[in-house]
């Protein structure tokens, strides 16, 4: 038997209803926000994310769904969206027709990781992008719009942690100051840590080992190290966030190793999701768009993931949504009536109401136990004494009461559905 791709995961009713809750909960407070929603590829050319992720980074050293084509173009599928939403910005040149792009996204990415609980290889993002300003209100606007989502989502076991990366003059010079703290320390450190040493210094932060830990406890910390203006920048986000009424960390080692990021960075985790426990992550990003070939622009987003922030859901038992309801099923009594059953059918679904009935050939008791599993509001008999009056039954299940209609007028059906 085939089995889906490790990693990936099919959606079935009734947990498509827990997605298409969160999905427009996301489209309504985005839209609150005047933020437009934009679609991409799902695969782009492979440098797009080599240069906008960075070839250093865990995604592309190691995770990406690369392929050559029949046309010998190295293709990608999308592992995150921000590279892919700069691309279209620049493509577009979306900077032209208006100063502020404010975009957001909805989609699957895909990422070769080790699957576990809160980690899939196909998985699904949400996101804003706004790009054009270096105002720090945008830098609160995007955590308060994943904060306000996740609100709305009934979670309350939420951590936001903040930080400032400063720009690259300042953090290249942060960088010899913990270099040399680290110096005589290195043959300490784990492998993983002794590679970004030299590699990219900044993500021996993002270890978890235990004794990597204990020697960046007193490490000299790039928040202390800031540029004079990226400090200011830095007070001003958190005022806003006071404003705003987001409480908030700052966490000093919340660190993107990519230089192309500035200024904020933050992520919010939750207690309820075991040790994936980061819901999102934005950030800064104020040189991307002059990396990928456009003029440059300033820009600050955040992507969110879907998977994770459903399993908090679950582990906080916040969400309670109710199973679809079905607006009439139709029960044959009489089996040659089963045309007839049809052509109600056929027009009470164009008067928009949803409507099932059996096609099984099943006995009455049969029916009526399936429109009791459908959660029929009304179920209407055909057949019978009444058939032959030209007459229907038909019975409100919730109030239990019941109601004869005229078979001719089918528009007082729909009227007293509705
Ligand atoms: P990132 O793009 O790595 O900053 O991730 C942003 C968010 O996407 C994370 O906080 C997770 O919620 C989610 N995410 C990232 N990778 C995965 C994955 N492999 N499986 C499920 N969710 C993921």
């Amino acid at each position: 038997m085939i089995k889906a791709v490790t990693g990936t995961k099919d959606i079935l009713y009734p947990e498509i209803l827990r997605w298409k809750y969160l999905e427009d909960t996301v489209a309504r407070i985005f839209n609150n926000f005047n933020y437009k929603e934009i679609r991409t590829p799902v695969f782009e050319e492979t440098a797009l994310f080599a240069r906008g992720i960075g070839e250093e980074t865990e995604i592309v050293g190691k995770e990406m769904y690369t392929l050559v084509d029949k046309s010998e173009m190295s293709i990608t599928l999308k592992p995150e969206m921000t590279a892919a939403v700069v691309r279209a910005f620049i493509e577009h040149s979306l900077g032209k027709q208006q100063p502020l792009s404010k975009l957001y996204y909805i989609a699957p990415m895909f990422r070769q990781e080790r699957p576990q609980a809160g980690r899939l290889r196909q998985f699904h993002q949400f996101g804003a992008e706004a790009i054009g300003s270096v105002s720090p209100m945008l830098d609160v606007e995007m955590i308060q719009m994943i904060y306000d989502i996740l609100l709305a989502l009934g979670l309350s076991d939420l951590t936001v942690k903040i930080n400032s990366l400063g720009v690259p003059s300042s953090r290249e010079s942060y960088k010899k100051i913990l270099r040399s703290y680290l110096k005589d320390k290195k043959d300490k450190l784990s492998e993983d840590s002794r590679k970004r040493y030299d590699i990219n210094i900044l993500r021996i932060f993002d270890s978890k080992v235990e004794s990597d830990k204990k020697i960046l406890e007193n490490a000299p910390m790039l928040l202390e190290h800031l540029d004079k203006e990226s400090a200011q920048e830095f007070e001003i986000v958190k005022t806003l966030l006071h404003d705003a009424d987001i409480p908030f960390e700052v966490d000093p080692g919340l660190v993107r190793g990519l230089d192309y990021y500035t200024r904020t960075t933050f992520e919010i985790d939750s207690g309820k999701v075991g040790s994936q426990s980061a819901l999102c992550g934005g950030g800064r990003y104020d040189l991307l768009i002059e990396q990928l070939g456009g003029s440059p622009t300033p820009g600050v987003g955040f992507a969110a993931g879907i998977e994770r922030i459903l399993l908090a859901c679950e582990n906080e038992k916040s969400l309670k949504i109710q199973e679809e309801k079905l607006d009439l099923y139709i029960v044959r009594i009489d089996r040659e009536l089963t045309s007839r059953v049809f052509r109600i059918a056929v027009n009470s679904r164009r008067a928009n109401l949803s409507v099932d009935f059996d096609y099984l050939d099943r006995s009455v008791k049969a029916q009526m136990r399936e429109a009791n599993k459908l959660n029929a509001k009304f179920v209407l008999f055909i057949g019978g004494e009444e058939y032959g009056k030209g007459k229907a039954n038909l019975k409100n299940m919730s109030t239990g009461e019941q109601q004869l209609i005229n078979m001719n007028d089918m528009d007082i059906l729909v009227k007293l559905i509705k």
